[in-house]
């Protein structure tokens, strides 16, 4: 089928301006460093907005210093949204997050220079604090705290503070909310930051929701004693049995085959001394899927054999509960869509679910949500080497124009089809 009938974007101009942007925080070593709230991130966003007002978007800062720049439907009902963030970790690259805003606004000149009118009205988002706090898509949500003490920043600043200073407003945080009447879906185009496209030679990842996340601290107590007197069979050993979760976490996660994974990443041990028989232990477990009931099945698979290790090193183990992110998956119909505009332009595909965090994850807490990804070469991201190829990037945007396209029709027929 001849690519020629389907709109693209400009893709010189995506891709120029991915470079342009990372001039905001940019280091000697070619890493950005464009961290939340920082005068980088203001310059940035600044750029941002001319951009957006260029494109014929009307701007506007909800509560929680989301900048939000909007075209008229030809219809006043609920907004069809696309966008991402623009901050970056501390020697971050230059397409996590950017690459979806600066997609959302050229999907919008697009719009303007064939002098289409899309039927819903169209939002592009910059979502705030994305690297650390997530206070942009969770007030959008609905899901941050309104209280400022619940929230730790990194660097320790006061979050009400930092919201206030990029042109929020702390005490109005609750209006930041939205509802699927104001807007019916959000699709994020972001880099895959992983290799799994790249392996697979795939061009554009369906993503079929956003993992959910579930954080546990075990401690394990035994009886710390003389590394030379005490009998093996005398010993209440605690990394002995530290050593049997982290196997035993390892083996449920892999049988059978699946996708969930799940990761014992720190180990804290007491005395620590060479001559000591370690008499506690304190384990992170962090396990994450698509699927809740997955997660809860490893969980309580493990609590099973860990009652067991327990017994068999005479410990006493326990697991308590430290963070719980539910999944969030990405709706049918735009899979589908997304599939379909894929195909349509030419693209190869892969499903697949998202590891990492996204703002499409709270906002898939209240609308319909879809996520494209795009191959991260060498799977390298939140580092200054992170790399995605033009052409990828365009073909990228290209998928979300026509996704957006496609969804304009869907939500019409669906509003005809309601009584
Ligand atoms: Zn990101």
């Amino acid at each position: 089928m001849p690519l020629q009938q389907y709109l693209q974007i400009n893709g010189q101009r995506l891709n120029q301006r991915l470079q342009e942007l990372a001039r905001f925080g940019q280091a000697a070593d070619g890493g950005v460093s464009r961290l939340a709230f920082s005068p980088a991130d203001a310059q940035g966003r600044h750029q941002v907005q001319q951009w957006m007002q260029q494109a014929g978007l009307e701007t506007r800062l909800d509560p929680a210093g989301n900048l939000i720049g909007r075209l008229p439907g030809q219809l006043s009902g609920p907004a069809l949204a696309t966008g991402s963030h623009l901050d970056t970790v501390p020697g971050g690259g230059k397409f996590d997050g950017v690459l979806g805003v600066l997609a959302g606004i050229e999907v919008a000149s697009t719009l303007r220079d064939s002098a289409l009118v899309l039927t819903h009205p169209y939002e592009v988002i910059v979502f705030t604090d994305e690297e650390d706090t997530m206070i942009g898509s969770r007030a959008m949500a609905g899901t941050a705290p309104l209280d400022a003490a619940a929230y730790r920043r990194k660097d320790g600043s006061p979050i009400d503070d930092c919201v206030n200073q990029v042109g929020g407003c702390w005490s109005q945080l609750a209006l930041a909310r939205r509802s699927r009447e104001q807007i019916c879906a959000f699709v994020e185009l972001h880099v895959e930051q992983g290799g799994v496209l790249e392996t697979a030679a795939r061009q554009i990842g369906v993503v079929q929701g956003v993992v959910g996340m579930q954080r546990y601290q075990i401690t394990i107590t035994g009886r710390p004693n003389h590394a030379g007197t005490t009998p093996m069979d005398l010993r209440q050993d605690a990394l002995v049995a530290a050593a049997q979760v982290v196997l035993a976490v390892n083996r449920l996660a892999t049988c059978p085959p699946g996708q969930r994974v799940a990761t014992v990443g720190a180990l804290q041990v007491w005395p620590n001394a060479a001559n000591i028989v370690p008499g506690r232990v304190q384990a992170s477990l962090d396990v994450r899927d698509l699927d809740q009931g997955v997660i809860d099945h490893l969980v309580q698979s493990l609590s099973l054999e860990i009652a067991a290790i327990a017994e068999a090193t005479h410990t006493s183990i326990d697991i308590v509960p430290q963070l719980q992110v539910a999944p969030s998956p990405a709706a049918d119909h735009i899979q589908k869509i997304i599939a379909r505009a894929s195909a349509d332009l030419g693209l190869s595909i892969m499903a697949m679910p998202s590891r990492a965090g996204h703002d499409a994850l709270e906002m898939g807490r209240f609308t319909d949500m879809g996520m494209i990804f795009v191959p991260s070469q060498g799977g390298v991201s939140h580092s200054e080497v992170e790399y995605t190829p033009p052409e990828a990037c365009t073909q990228g945007a290209n998928v979300l124009l026509e996704t957006l396209l496609q969804l304009d029709r869907y939500y019409s027929l669906e509003q005809m089809r309601q009584p």
